[in-house]
């Protein structure tokens, strides 16, 4: 099933009387770490069988496998070719896979486990940062058909040529919101999607970051995309879009109780009624400046199109008022693309001829989000003076219709996301 295109269910009416309700359950990281926790979810998995659904597992590498391979290649260099980078990661999915469904197997219950390549996850070629292109549903059907539980590896898929690819990290989520759209679009009904995690939902903030932060109950696709993109790490931003896009209803819960998480959902009337409803931080990040950069059409359009083909993502841009025919152009990325895109602007200020390229790699990024931003006012002002209280700089402010970042040094990122929180009091109701 392709996954850009707005697809018809191509179920038959018959078998559509015989399908039940189908979850797709995601276990992260810390939910597999231990024997003892596959065994949990393999329960849980279980139980959301017996009560007549038909069950998906995706499952993450387990504990810090991921960066344990990561530092592994470090080990041998410093910068690895992202195909072999894919080849290695992907190796961390596929222990939980098997592991998995050998818990389940030891409780008596049928599971089979795939691989992104087996189950037919497609991706581009872009390595360690692919897409998802297209999910074939039939090898899942076939296996729901038999009563098997269906466990496949989160975060990797393989591109038109069965390379390897893995989505970036977190990927796993888009891998269970995908396949949930996947098996939507094939006529599964009733299709929901559960993240299991550490934390018991989406909070105002990291509570690991801000203890006061309160958890939601709802959020809309819009704001979580919104909070994903701009560090709240609890979710991989593509599978809200997918989400959005697709209309799953996704619940982000605790794998370690009963208790309901928050339900990301479509943008209800009641919401605006909240103007914040949550504040997040990008960590690490890299300021660049190009200096001097020769005020003339297509110089912006030359600097960012070389940046984008060497598969790096620009996150803020801004560009100053010129001067005697000249500007300074300051953009960030994050930080660790900051090697490949210093190669660029030089390259790029030779052929501009511009001036100097100045590097600050001491950067982080402070948001607030709310779909109630639209109708109200003061709120970049209360931000503002929240930070200026706080004695911190800001360097550079971007807005959305929905959100306002601000760029700060480092040094004050923990300190910025607790100011803002506590000035719109995001911990109380
Ligand atoms: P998993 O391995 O299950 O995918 P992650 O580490 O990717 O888990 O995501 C869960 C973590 O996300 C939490 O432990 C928490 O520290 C962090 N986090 C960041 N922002 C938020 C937020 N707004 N709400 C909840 N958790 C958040
Ligand atoms: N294992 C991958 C990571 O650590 C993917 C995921 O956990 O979602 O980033
Ligand atoms: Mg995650």
């Amino acid at each position: 099933m392709r996954m850009a295109a707005s697809g018809h269910a191509t179920q038959h009416r018959f078998e559509r009387l015989v399908l039940m309700a189908t979850v797709v359950q995601k276990f992260g990281g810390s939910s597999v770490a231990t024997a003892e926790k596959i065994k949990r979810a393999a329960r849980r998995a279980i139980a959301a069988r017996d009560r007549g659904n038909q069950v998906v597992v995706v499952v993450s590498a387990r504990g810090d496998t991921t960066d344990e391979l990561i530092e592994l290649a470090k080990e041998i260099t410093d910068r690895p070719s992202a195909r072999e980078m894919d080849q290695l990661l992907a190796t961390g999915e596929q222990i939980s896979i098997a592991l998995m469904a050998m818990a389940i197997h030891a409780e008596g219950a049928g599971a089979i486990s795939f691989t992104g390549h087996q189950v037919g996850m497609i991706t581009d070629s872009v390595h360690t940062k692919a897409r998802i292109k297209s999910v074939d549903c039939e090898r899942i059907k076939k296996e729901f058909a038999k009563g098997n539980i269906v466990i496949v590896a989160g975060f990797q898929g393989v591109d038109a040529n069965a390379n390897v690819t893995t989505l970036g990290r977190g990927g796993s989520d888009t891998t269970a919101v995908a396949l949930a759209a996947a098996l939507k679009l094939c006529g599964s009904e009733n299709v929901v999607c559960e993240i299991y995690t550490d934390v018991d939902g989406v909070y105002t903030a990291d509570p690991r970051k801000v203890p006061e932060a309160r958890k939601l109950t709802e959020i809309s696709y819009e704001e979580m995309l919104e909070l994903a993109s701009l560090g709240a790490g609890v979710m991989h931003s593509r599978s809200i879009e997918f989400g959005k896009k697709y209309d799953i209803a996704i619940h982000v819960r605790s794998s370690f109780s009963e208790a309901e998480g928050t339900l990301i959902t479509k943008e209800v009337k009641s919401m605006e009624g909240i103007v914040v409803r949550g504040a997040a931080m990008t960590r690490d990040l890299a300021k660049v400046t190009l200096r001097s950069v020769p005020d003339r059409p297509g110089a912006a359009a030359e600097i960012f199109h070389q940046i984008a083909s060497a598969n790096i993502v620009v996150d803020d841009i801004i560009q100053n008022i010129s001067r005697e025919g000249q500007t300074d152009l300051s953009f960030t990325v994050a930080l660790a693309d900051i090697e490949d895109v210093i190669d660029v602007a030089n390259g790029l200020t030779k052929e501009l001829g511009a001036g100097a390229v100045e590097i600050d790699k001491n950067i982080s990024k402070v948001s607030i989000v709310g779909v109630g931003m639209r109708s109200h006012t003061g709120v970049a002002q209360k931000m503002f003076k929240a930070l200026a209280d706080a004695k911190i700089n800001i360097q550079m402010i971007t807005t959305s219709e929905i959100k306002i970042s601000c760029i700060i040094s480092r040094d004050h990122a923990e300190q910025a996301l607790r100011a803002v929180h506590a000035a719109f009091e995001l911990e109380k109701e």
